[in-house]
C-alpha cells in the first residue's frame, strides 16, 4: 500500500473581534485547510510554511504552540489504495489577502459555524472543532 504524509494548518485571522478560518477549494471538489506533502529533509512545520506560501502566498503567519492534530484516511489513486496521514497545526495570519496557486480553485474566510458547514470531511470538521476549542480556552475567540 502507498503511504503518504502531508502537513497543514488551521489558519485563522482575528478581525474586529471576529475570528475567521481559511478554507481552500481543492480541484477534486472538497473544501479543506492548507496542506501538502512532506518533502524529504523537511520538518513538519517547514512543510506547513512552504505549503502556506505556495498555496496562499501568505508569509507572515505564526504557529501557536500546543496544538497538533493528526488525521488519517484512505483514498484510491490510479487503482491503488493510498493511506494518508495529515498533521495539522494552528496558525494566526495577519493578512486575509490570498493568492491561490494552480492547485486550488477557490478560497474563503469563514467564521466557525460556517466553516464547519463548508468542510466536507468529518475528520476535518473534528480538527476545526479542536482548533476552535483550543482558541476558546486561550480566550482568542468570542463564541
Ligand atoms: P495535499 O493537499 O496533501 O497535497 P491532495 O490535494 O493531493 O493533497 P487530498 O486532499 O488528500 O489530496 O485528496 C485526495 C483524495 O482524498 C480525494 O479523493 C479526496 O476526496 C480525499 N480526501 C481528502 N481529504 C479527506 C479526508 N479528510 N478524509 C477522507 N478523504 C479525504
Amino acid at each position: 500500500m502507498i503511504r503518504e504524509k502531508s502537513c497543514g494548518a488551521v489558519l485563522f485571522i482575528k478581525k474586529a473581534e471576529e475570528t475567521k478560518y481559511l478554507l481552500l477549494n481543492y480541484a477534486a471538489g472538497h473544501w479543506d485547510f492548507v496542506k501538502g506533502n512532506v518533502e524529504s529533509g523537511e520538518t513538519e512545520k517547514e512543510t506547513v510554511l512552504r505549503e502556506l506560501q505556495e498555496e496562499t502566498a501568505i508569509v507572515n503567519a505564526a504557529f501557536l504552540d500546543g496544538f497538533k492534530e493528526t488525521i488519517a484516511y484512505f483514498y484510491r489513486r490510479q487503482g491503488q489504495t493510498v493511506h494518508k496521514e495529515v498533521v495539522f497545526f494552528i496558525m494566526e495570519s495577519k493578512t486575509d489577502k490570498v493568492t491561490l496557486s494552480f492547485e486550488h480553485v477557490g478560497y474563503i474566510w469563514l467564521d466557525y459555524k460556517h466553516a464547519m458547514e463548508k468542510l466536507n470531511f468529518r475528520n476535518a470538521k473534528d480538527v476545526l472543532l479542536k482548533a476552535h476549542d483550543f482558541l476558546s480556552k486561550k480566550g482568542m475567540v468570542k463564541d
